[in-house]
């Protein structure tokens, strides 16, 4: 699944080739997890501006016209053509420009293309209400992390993958911050002291910006949206390493199910 580095390395690849671009045609493969919410040909001639993101969301602003809103789902991944072609089987969105082609590839459909008035408005507005701060934003600091987390009885891990506190640390990402903050991922999120807040903000910082470096140097070129997560987790301190020895201590590393999920930690290394 996409997660915030590997949308954001997508957001980057293209939008500086498609801010001021016109947009000319917006070409509709099946349906995906939403409906467009517009004729299509209402959007046409529209300007597009620098796009942006926000938790998983890319939007990209139409100045007049509106915002246009991005969301990879499961298997999304988004890539620039000269607009040539009609769209491929798995094609699902074409953004069809003066400077070429927005694609979205979406073999599973989960993604969604959604036209809103403004981000204020809906469906925008509720979209991107429940996501918490972004892991990047100065503002953002463990003592908020810790008050918000205050009286939490879920576990450390589940309110990081909730997203409502501050949003970025998806399955692989939650279970490397929790390791390298040293916390047991089945603490309960209001037990977290603020030191050990302190730590863990760091490190969802720290893996985050590790998996953009890995999505921007090694991987240049990727486009299955999968790729940084894969380059991440060859270099993961626990995830994916069930049964093998932690690299800091030497003890075995083991996995749990937590919601569902699979959460991999180091059973002395994190207490
Ligand atoms: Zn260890």
């Amino acid at each position: 699944m996409p997660e915030l580095p590997e949308v954001e390395i997508s957001r980057r690849s293209f939008a500086p080739t498609l801010e001021g671009a016109r947009l000319l045609e917006i070409q509709l493969g099946k349906p995906l997890r939403w409906p467009l919410g517009i004729a299509p040909a209402q959007l046409g001639g529209a300007v597009i501006g620098l796009a942006q993101r926000r938790g998983k969301y890319i939007w990209l602003p139409l100045g007049e016209h509106g915002v246009l809103l991005l969301h990879l789902g499961m298997s999304g991944a988004l890539s620039l053509d000269d607009g040539v072609a009609p769209l491929g089987r798995h094609q699902h969105l074409g953004l069809r420009t003066d400077r070429g082609r927005l694609l979205l590839t979406d073999p599973r459909r989960f993604g969604a293309v959604v036209w809103s008035k403004s981000l204020d408005d809906d469906p925008a507005r509720k979209l991107l209400a429940g996501l918490g701060a972004e892991p990047f934003d100065p503002l953002l600091t463990a003592s908020a992390l810790r008050k918000a987390w205050q009286g939490r009885r879920s576990s450390i891990k589940q309110a990081l993958l909730a997203g409502d506190v501050v949003v970025g640390a998806g399955n692989i990402y939650a279970c490397e911050a929790l390791f390298i903050a040293g916390i047991r991922p089945t603490t309960p999120a209001g037990r977290v002291s603020l030191a050990r807040c302190e730590r863990l903000l760091a490190a969802v910082r720290d893996v985050l910006a590790r998996a953009l470096e890995l999505g921007g140097s090694t991987l240049r070129d990727f486009s299955d949206a999968h790729g940084v997560a894969g380059a991440y987790q060859q270099q993961a301190g626990v995830y994916g390493r069930e049964g093998q020895a932690c690299p800091r201590c030497g003890a075995t590393i083991r996995r749990i199910v937590q919601a569902q999920r699979s959460t991999y930690h180091c059973p002395r290394c994190q207490r």
